[in-house]
């Protein structure tokens, strides 16, 4: 089998926010294709326009090659040696960022291919299944003009999500740092506040993990807040303090109560290496198309394996991306969940109308995929409908 093409498909929604923290809101959907009509797809979160240019961008010199005109040709079954070949001959101008980002989304594509033309579900080609299910945990967005609205809306979030038979949540309570949402600001004692009334809400028999959104500049100030959360059982605690802090996170990983986590913008192993290594932190998140596709992210895993830590993957994008994780999650016997927000609770067009979900919750519960490939069938007239090249409103390209 030969790859015979490489598609990239920039997507937006109509509604596009631009001062929204919401990655759900666009994509780059990859669709590799070959001789033998067999089409993978991939899809990763990053600036779509920067994956395109990134693919399709002419090569001038052996260290910087297009990588489109290197996957043409070559055997979708060699996952590892294009990854090595991509990585290679794109050194001076990849080797992390978007390049990166570039290729997990073929790499997404190219185990769909293989699976597909094998007739077996990904996750059997990456060394089988570590359990009968997966965990899902859905990620919680609040709204609201004042800090009594954002905390009464994290409530209901909350105990809606434990209605709808999640036995996990994170609660997204960005309230300051770069990325805050919406202008609302609150204070450190505003945080506790909310993430207590959460746990109140909710009880103890589930699964609370907090994600503050790079929220402090020093170590001391997280950690004289999360002293206080000691007795509210909280899973992990999402990217506390800008993400080179390194040494930050190894001071505050070595003091904390409570399991810290971060990875969702690493690229390459590399990066994870230094994050656990230097870093210290528990709970790796590498998103499968950022962090270079699944042979990287099985990497990954293996890194993390070895020291003890665990594995969430990090999802914010559609039915291709989660399935991905799904798969990953499967393979992987130290990863407890995966981050999943059914279609019909999400605001995001793309996320519900892209592709349908391979995977259906059952008791707090997923079944493991069992289509071939990634088990994703892509709406075409989705594609078609949410590609820029098709939308009038984009001033962008
Ligand atoms: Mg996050």
């Amino acid at each position: 089998m030969k790859i015979t093409d490489v598609e990239c498909h920039i997507l937006v929604v109509p509604d596009l926010q631009i001062n929204a923290t919401s990655s759900s809101q666009d994509d780059v959907v990859i669709i590799v294709r070959t001789d033998e009509g067999i089409y993978g797809v991939g899809e990763t979160d990053t600036g779509p326009w920067l994956v395109k240019a990134a693919i399709e961008a002419p090569g001038s010199h052996t260290m910087a090659l297009c990588i489109k005109e290197m996957l043409i040709g070559m055997d979708p079954f060699d996952t590892s040696a294009i990854w090595e070949k991509l990585y290679t001959y794109t050194a001076m101008s990849g080797r992390r960022g978007a390049v990166i980002c570039a290729m997990g989304a073929i790499d997404m594509a190219l185990w769909d291919i293989k699976g597909k033309a094998m007739g077996l579900p990904v996750y059997k080609l990456l060394g089988g299944c570590h359990k009968d299910h997966i965990t899902p945990y859905a990620s919680l967005m609040p709204t609201g003009n004042s800090i009594e609205d954002y905390k009464k809306s994290l409530i209901d979030w909350t105990v809606k999500a434990k209605q709808y038979g999640f036995k996990a949540a994170k609660l997204e309570c960005i309230l300051g740092g770069p990325y805050y949402h919406g202008g609302l600001r609150g204070s450190d004692e505003d945080l506790t506040e909310i993430v207590t009334a959460c746990r109140e809400a909710v009880g103890f028999d589930f699964d609370l993990m907090v994600d503050v959104g790079y929220l402090w500049q020093d170590v001391k100030s997280c950690l004289r807040t999360i002293r206080k959360w000691e007795d509210l059982d909280i899973y992990f605690l999402e990217t506390p303090l800008q993400i080179d802090n390194l040494e930050g996170y190894a001071h505050l990983a070595s003091a904390s109560p409570i399991r810290i986590a971060a990875g969702e913008w690493q690229n390459t192993r590399f990066e994870f290496i230094d994050l656990m290594d230097k870093g210290m932190i528990d709970v790796a998140q590498p998103d499968i198309g950022r962090v270079g596709g699944l042979t990287e992210a099985l990497r990954v895993a293996h890194l993390a394996q070895d020291r003890g830590k665990l594995i969430v993957p990090h999802c914010w994008k559609t039915a291709i991306g989660i399935a991905a994780s799904a798969h990953f999650a499967a393979a992987i016997p130290h990863c407890p969940f995966i981050e999943f927000l059914p279609a019909t609770l999400c605001e995001s067009a793309l996320r519900r109308e892209l592709a349908p979900d391979p995977l259906v919750m059952k008791d707090g519960r997923l079944a493991l995929p069992d289509k071939p490939g990634l088990g994703i069938e892509l709406n075409f007239e989705a594609l078609e409908k949410y590609s820029v090249a098709s939308q009038s409103v984009m001033p962008l390209v």
